[in-house]
């Protein structure tokens, strides 16, 4: 995927040929779950090879002490509209644009929707964090009557989501400021890699989570095999540089008990995407015809039915790709 939209606006804007386009970047210095950076020590470096939004190589270092692998140095918050422009609302996942892949994607994210709101009373209220467009709200509200919203900082996702008629809360979780122990069950899917401060935001999820109440999280896991064999710097997880915080199955146990969250469960999941943009990254990185990189992509059916079978066999043995998390505020007190 050459991000066609990005090289349109990039034309209509030439940066001057030798003058590189670099982001502002911060240094984080430190593993959010141990709060330290002793342990730490690189293991990936890597351009945006997805979207192409600047000429930066990118560190992730890798917390030997929990296993954290996390951005660093990392942009600045000022550059979020820079990584998450135009060209990346470009590929927004619609049923136009996906056709296939987007129908057994909602498929089978309804039943995992279905299976973890088992349960919940008639009058339930739902907080999806990082909802972006509103994908998993719509699912939500055709499997129950509950009030569901959404939290993103997306403007473009939240004016989508919206525009489906979806309740949002434009910015970030811990500036909302919602009332304590306010809802039923929190959803956090694909959304703890991209923040800065998973260890702040869970705290906050748990702040406004009612007592015995659960929030269920899916994640990139790196303990799959398909970062082994590209953790040096083409691991489609990577996502270059939007994914900040990367967990593997210790880490997570250790964030939650870092934030009183009880562990009800944690198993791997299947999914297509990182192996086929592993394989992407690899060919554009090697400089391969852009014609064969395109093959490996979200609205490439054959990449992503070649991946689910492969990456179905590894969740059998619990080496999927994605993390599967449901996590639980104690009751009682
Ligand atoms: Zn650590």
């Amino acid at each position: 995927m050459a991000g066609p939209s990005k090289r349109n606006s990039a034309s209509s804007d030439p940066a001057p040929v030798g003058v590189a386009r670099s982001l502002v970047l911060e240094r984080v210095g430190r593993c959010c779950v141990c709060a330290t950076g002793d342990h730490a020590s690189p293991v990936a470096t890597g351009e945006d090879f997805e979207y192409d939004t600047s000429d930066d190589t990118f560190i992730a270092q890798q917390c030997a002490r929990c296993g954290l692998v996390y951005l660093d140095p990392r942009p600045a918050m000022s550059e979020l509209s820079k990584i998450y422009g135009d060209a990346y609302h470009a590929y927004e996942f619609t049923p136009e644009r996906f056709g296939i892949a987007y129908r057994v994607r909602a498929w089978l994210e309804s039943q995992r929707l279905r299976r973890w709101t088992a349960g919940l009373p008639p009058d339930a209220r739902i907080i999806d964090v990082g909802a972006g467009d509103g994908f998993h709200l719509s699912l939500l509200s055709r499997i129950g009557d509950w009030s569901i919203e959404g939290v993103d900082p997306d403007p473009t996702a939240v004016a989508a989501a919206r525009a489906k008629g979806l309740t949002m809360h434009l910015g970030v979780l811990e500036d909302l400021a919602f009332e304590n122990e306010t809802y039923d069950f929190a959803i956090l899917i694909m959304t703890i890699e991209h923040v800065g401060d998973p260890v702040g935001l869970l705290r906050e999820v748990r702040r406004i989570l009612k007592p015995g109440a659960k929030v269920g999280i899916v994640t990139d896991n790196t303990g799959s095999p398909d970062f082994a064999l590209g953790k040096r710097r083409h691991w489609g997880g990577y996502h270059f540089p939007r994914h900040w915080n990367l967990f593997n199955e210790h880490a997570m146990r250790k964030l939650a008990a870092g934030v009183d969250l009880e562990v009800v469960s944690l198993k791997t999941m299947m999914s297509p995407v990182n192996w086929t943009y592993t394989v992407h990254n690899l060919l554009k990185d090697w400089g391969a015809p852009g014609v064969f990189a395109k093959q490996f992509s979200l609205d490439k059916p054959l990449a992503l039915g070649l991946f689910t079978l492969v990456d179905s066999v590894l969740t059998l043995f619990g080496r999927g790709a994605l993390l599967r998390v449901v996590l639980q505020k104690k009751s009682g007190r």
